[in-house]
């Protein structure tokens, strides 16, 4: 577990680690080049690098946590990457049903075997279900994702690489919207996260802005989050005409 500088979250637990790249999204992506570097490091957990791994190990580590946590579960993997089996998931289920305490979110692209395998699995209140969307080649996740048992869903449309109009967030609580950052990011525009803002209010959906991502993608050039140092720091900046929006599903435990 690790404490984790990710904006919407608190720390992160990974029972498993590595991926394989599933669309325009994972293009730059960031579990890779930690998990390579961990490996680089001689951290034991990461000797495989990114190739997927199953951490048997890491299923008792919840229960040693003294506080309750919110806990971004598989920050370096993807819980439902076909070569996760079941059982494992559903042990990891069970750790998490077993520790009410702990508000967990969980993330996937691979939103099509979680509405397959969804009716396997107990949703206790405490864990949020999530899907990743980029643009509109991949919003068919969004179709899976309401199949599934999660009390809490919600979705990460980030790197938004386009537009995502008329969205129906009917049974969605939540939205995190973002730029891609790093070398090499693709362009957000502005009016893609003006329009999901929009559709939230009007769906009366939670709203997440994460961050521009670049300076150069922010179109106000003074604005005060972009400097660090700033209590509301973001890559980027994350102001979106002037206001900060980091709304989220009420922590029930
Ligand atoms: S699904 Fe996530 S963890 Fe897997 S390659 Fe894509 S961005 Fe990386």
């Amino acid at each position: 577990m690790s404490k984790s500088s990710i904006e919407w979250t608190g720390f992160t637990w990974n029972p498993t680690t590595g991926c394989t790249k599933n669309s325009a999204g994972c293009k730059f992506c960031y579990a890779l080049v930690m998990s390579l570097r961990c490996k680089f490091m001689g951290q034991e957990k990461y000797k495989n690098g990114f190739k997927l791994s199953i951490h048997q190990e890491e299923l008792l580590r919840p229960f040693r946590w003294k506080m309750p946590k919110v806990v971004f579960v598989n920050s370096k993997s993807d819980l439902f990457h076909e070569d996760v089996p079941l059982e494992f998931i559903k042990q990891v289920f069970l750790t998490m049903n077993a520790t009410p305490q702990h508000t967990y979110q969980i993330l996937t692209k691979r939103a099509k075997k979680l509405a397959e395998i969804s009716s396997e699995l107990t949703w206790t209140n405490n864990i949020w279900m999530g899907v990743s969307i980029e643009d509109e080649r991949v919003v068919e996740r969004l179709k899976y994702l309401k199949k599934s048992g999660a009390k809490i869903k919600f979705l990460s449309l980030e790197p938004l690489l386009g537009p995502l109009s008329n969205l129906n967030f009917k049974g969605i609580d939540w939205v995190i919207t973002g730029g891609e950052s790093g070398h090499g990011a693709r362009q957000l525009k502005k009016e893609w996260v003006e329009d999901l803002q929009r559709q939230c209010v009007k769906q009366k959906v939670k709203f997440f802005f994460k961050q521009w991502g670049k300076k150069q993608f922010n179109p106000n050039p003074k604005d005060p989050t972009m400097v660090k140092g700033n209590p509301s720091y973001a890559k980027g900046g994350c102001e979106l005409n002037g206001k900060i929006y980091r709304a989220m599903p009420i922590i029930k435990n």
